[in-house]
């Protein structure tokens, strides 16, 4: 039995003070539901502290929605894993598609990154997912698997259980759209048979596989009680305390 996990991802929103309201707002309406889904609430950088200051004690987790895989160095704008860790994060998102398209992260990036949270000690939330066209050109399969198989290479059979994947069609990302269950379901499904060929079938049954694009309360229940979904990566709706709630209660 894989616990499922929801994690909000709240991107280039919310000033400092504002994601304490945020997490305040959330911290009481997800309580109950921590014994049987992870939650882990991601702000941006400049947040991470103060947000840990509100749930530090309450059993929400904490994640960043990117690093530098070097642990530290010149490297103007980054931040290193220890950076994180230090912030009080357990999590950290990587290869998110916002950060393969506007920032140019490659396959091997990902990889160089999801190491380096491993070493770290950290929990990786790995982001693969298809564009539109690519759907419709029938690759879906090659290029997710694709992005999987990069993303974890080199690492080891013992390590796989501590990721959690994340699979975002990109169509779906903030668009409106979401995938049917039966579209999404049949990806994860994909994306477990590799995980099973990579690390044998008790390493990769222990891996969640989390869903993200558009998901809301009204259709998130429908697409977590698919056999290979472990909950969800929420964008829009995890900045709003009650939607973000709702969504947590139907991961069970
Ligand atoms: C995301 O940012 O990972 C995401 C899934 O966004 P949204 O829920 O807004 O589509």
């Amino acid at each position: 039995m894989r616990k499922p996990i929801v994690a909000g991802n709240w991107k280039m929103h919310r000033t400092a003070d504002e994601a304490v309201g945020l997490a305040q707002a959330i911290a009481p309406l997800v309580g109950q539901s921590l014994a049987t889904c992870d939650v882990v609430l991601c702000p941006t950088y400049t947040s991470l502290g103060a947000v840990y200051g509100v749930i530090r004690h309450s059993g929400i987790g904490l994640g960043a929605q990117n690093m530098h895989w070097e642990s530290e160095g010149a490297y103007t704008g980054d931040i290193s894993p220890a950076m994180i860790l230090t912030s009080g994060s357990t999590y950290v998102i990587l290869g998110h598609s916002e950060r393969r398209q506007y920032s140019f992260e490659s396959d091997k990036m990902v990889n160089r990154k999801t190491q380096a949270a491993l070493a770290a000690g950290l929990i990786p939330i790995v982001c693969v997912g298809e564009q539109l066209d690519q759907r419709e050109a029938g690759r879906v399969e090659e290029v997710v698997v694709g992005q999987v198989r990069a993303a974890l290479e080199d690492v080891k059979g013992d390590q796989a259980p501590s990721i959690v994947l994340a699979y975002e069609p990109v169509w779906a990302i903030g668009t409106g759209k979401t995938a049917t269950a039966e579209q999404a379901e049949e990806v994860h499904a994909l994306i477990r048979a590799f995980l099973t060929e990579r690390f044998g079938s008790e390493n990769a049954g222990a891996m969640r596989i989390q869903y993200g694009g558009s998901v809301k309360p009204e259709n998130a229940e429908e697409l977590f009680s698919q056999e290979n979904i472990d909950g969800g990566l929420i964008g829009g709706a995890a900045l709003q305390a009650d939607s973000f709630a709702a969504i947590v209660k139907a991961a069970k």
